[in-house]
């Protein structure tokens, strides 16, 4: 009986902490939008970052984040323009940055690489791209220029890079990422053996500034120091299974750690060992 009671009120007092932590997760962190120049600006918090440019003719957007974010993406718009969202550019397929695609695509166009409808058609994503481009492709909006660059594989086998040729910025999409470890999404064509090669022709475009597909906006300095560290992280697998390791404790030994944007991912990093795979 003692036990009995014990162990009600242990229950009790578990239900209690799972109601507590039901009721009181604080809410979502709102939407922030920062400028980076008079007419360009970006929506970050929750999703992928969103760049913001607008124009006479309305506002182009490059990613969307995901569909609940949207009425609080068109506030953040409507903080600084009245004009309405006229195209959506998406740096690649993934939900987070296209996720607001359904909701947006009867009044905006949407534009993106080959393998992003491809790939969004095959995940059943609603809003696929109707305007698509195999390797560049420039978009025209109240006298402004975007261009769009294809320059192979990465975190899928979709990515896009934007420029915005006048501000002297790059959006890359996931293909650079400040908030932590890269992700190469194999099941998409992902690539963490061509990602450098990649990011090596995005660094001959002229621009100044980068803003990664999530994380803070830094110099085009950090992109390159971020790619060649890639060049170690291949070595120092290679090396792992050089060595004889297999596919787990090389993934769990694989040092990260002092590699800036990395070392959250130390020890379990989410591509290690489909990058032991790849790797030859
Ligand atoms: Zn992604």
């Amino acid at each position: 009986m003692q036990t009995r009671i014990i162990r009600t009120t242990a229950a009790a007092f578990a239900l209690g902490g799972l109601w507590i932590a039901l009721t009181q997760q604080p809410p979502p962190q709102p939407l922030t939008i920062e400028k980076l120049a008079d007419d360009l600006h970006i929506i970050v918090g929750s999703g992928g970052n969103v760049a913001v440019l607008t124009t006479e003719d309305g506002v182009l957007l490059v990613d969307d984040k995901f569909d609940r974010n949207v009425p609080e993406i068109l506030e953040r718009v409507r903080s600084i323009t009245s004009r309405p969202v006229r195209y959506i550019l998406n740096t690649h397929h993934h939900g987070d940055h296209t996720g607001g695609n359904g909701t947006l695509a009867h009044a905006a166009e949407i534009v993106a690489h080959d393998n992003v409808y491809t790939n969004m058609v095959k995940g059943k994503q609603p809003g696929p791209p109707r305007i698509t481009f195999s390797n560049t492709t420039t978009v025209r909006l109240g006298g402004k220029e975007v261009r769009m660059y294809y320059f192979g594989r990465g975190h899928t086998n979709g990515d896009a890079f934007v420029l915005f040729p006048k501000h002297r910025i790059l959006h890359t999409g996931d293909m650079f990422n400040t908030a932590g470890a890269p992700f190469v999404d194999y099941g998409n064509g992902g690539s963490g053996v061509d990602w450098s090669n990649t990011i090596d022709q995005a660094l001959q475009l002229d621009f100044d500034r980068v803003v990664p597909g999530h994380g803070a906006v830094v110099a085009k300095n950090d992109l390159r120091e971020w790619n060649a560290a890639w060049g170690s992280v291949r070595m120092r697998m290679s090396e792992l299974k050089r060595q004889g390791k297999s596919r787990d404790d090389a993934a769990k030994a694989l040092k990260l750690d002092d590699l800036a944007f990395w070392k959250s991912a130390q020890g379990n990093w989410r591509s290690a060992a489909s990058l032991y795979d790849e790797l030859r």
